[in-house]
């Protein structure tokens, strides 16, 4: 008998990332290519290409799972906008089942990253997790009982606009201030250190310095750099515990670029999520560093196509 595979794919803003995954969630193989703007059609056709480029037979496919950066009407499969990628009202389930003549299955990318941590990552064994993905935004998918929780119109996990710092005047994305992800992403780190050095801030770093600059400041002992992640540790420890209280996962994830950090941002935000935790919650609850980077995604569209054909 032929093996059978699943096509999971990872639509960002930059690129697209396909991958070819066994029945255990094994990468056979993967393609990426750079991810066309605001054009739709040119998209699917992409997908198209990038699926028999595979040269694996069509009778040896499963489906076909897609993560996309932004929300999913998860009944169909359709998408009312995604502004990273410049599509407005489009029917992805529909339109590229017809073109490739396999099941299709969407959904948001945090919420598959998270289901891909659950199965072959950080999360393996577990039943339920939250995996926060901190990156120029902050994003999380939430797993209960080894699905995704998608909550009303499919809004739940969007962490990174818990107001975390209502005192705050920088203005999100979203049109409020004081948002997690204006506290703790990567864009904050560096707009952080840009307003510090404009108000007369003495340190190492230049007024362009990129995260990766700033932690590696930090362990030079940069006054200004270890400010910029005690801070970031601080609102995410405190974002966390809130989130750790209302669903006590077994373990909290934390992926994307900024999770890069490692324990110089692990460990502080630890101590923050001990202080704002009640003893059992903080007994109770562990916190991880992300395992499959950029292959979550690819991992976790796989899995999405493999639970919905067990339906
Ligand atoms: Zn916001």
């Amino acid at each position: 008998m032929k093996e059978k595979y699943y096509i999971g794919i990872d639509l960002g803003g930059t690129s697209i990332k396909l991958g070819i995954v066994d029945k255990n969630g094994d990468i056979v193989a993967k393609y990426e290519a750079p991810t066309p703007h605001a054009k739709y059609e040119e998209t699917i056709e992409l997908f198209v290409k990038m699926i028999e480029q595979t040269g694996i037979e069509k009778d040896q496919m499963l489906g076909v799972g897609i993560g996309v950066p932004g929300f999913v009407n998860i009944e169909d499969g359709s998408i009312d906008e995604l502004v990273n990628v410049g599509w407005k009202n489009v029917h992805l389930k529909n339109d590229l089942e017809k073109k490739v003549g396999l099941p299709v299955f969407v959904d948001n990318d945090a919420n598959l990253a998270a289901l891909g941590e659950m199965w072959k990552g950080a999360g393996n064994g577990l039943t339920d997790l939250v995996c926060i993905t901190i990156g120029t935004g902050v994003g999380a998918g939430v797993i209960i009982n080894e699905k995704i929780y998608h909550g009303k119109n499919a809004m739940a996990g969007e962490v990174g606009h818990i107001t975390i710092n209502p005192h705050s005047e920088i203005r999100c994305n979203c049109g409020k201030n004081g948002c997690l992800e204006t506290e703790v992403s990567a864009t904050a780190m560096v707009n952080f250190n840009q307003r510090a050095i404009e108000g007369g801030k003495e340190t190492l770093l230049p007024i362009e310095a990129t995260t990766k600059d700033i932690f590696e400041a930090a362990q030079k002992g940069d006054s200004l750099a270890i400010e910029i992640i005690d801070n970031t540790a601080n609102y995410l420890g405190l974002a966390l515990s809130q989130i750790a209280t209302v669903l006590a996962p077994e373990r909290i994830v934390i992926g994307g670029g900024v999770s890069k950090a490692g324990e110089l941002l692990l460990r502080p935000t630890m101590q923050y999520f001990k202080r704002y935790s009640t003893e059992k919650i903080a007994e109770q609850t562990e916190i991880v560093l992300a395992e499959l980077e950029n292959d979550a995604g690819i991992v976790g569209a796989s899995r999405l196509v493999a639970d919905q054909m067990a339906k």
